[in-house]
């Protein structure tokens, strides 16, 4: 996995809402990518501080889908590389539960 990649997902990784073999990729990468490593621990201790300073805010149910429709053709390439030229639009990722 790349550091870009990485850059990318970070958010996400630190919210645990990827699967499993994403995360496990990226937990990888920020072992051995100093940087990646760094930029890790300076997000989640931003989001901790927003955390603690901002209440929580649901998002709308059309964010969520068009959040998890972008997501998912983000990450079928990582997560299918010979499928990506395939329609992926075949593929749903449990990316967010349904409630
Ligand atoms: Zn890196």
């Amino acid at each position: 996995m790349r550091c870009n990649t990485v850059h990318a997902l970070l958010d996400l990784h630190l919210e645990q809402q990827l699967p499993e073999e994403l995360a496990q990729q990226i937990e990888r990468h920020l072992m051995r990518c100093a940087a990646c490593a760094f930029e890790a621990r300076t997000l989640e201790q931003t989001r901790n501080l927003l955390r603690a300073a901002i209440p929580p805010v649901a998002p709308s149910p059309s964010f969520r889908e068009r959040a998890a429709a972008r997501l998912q053709d983000a990450l079928v390439p990582h997560l299918h590389p010979r499928l990506e030229q395939a329609d992926t639009r075949q593929w749903r990722l449990p990316l967010l539960p349904e409630d």
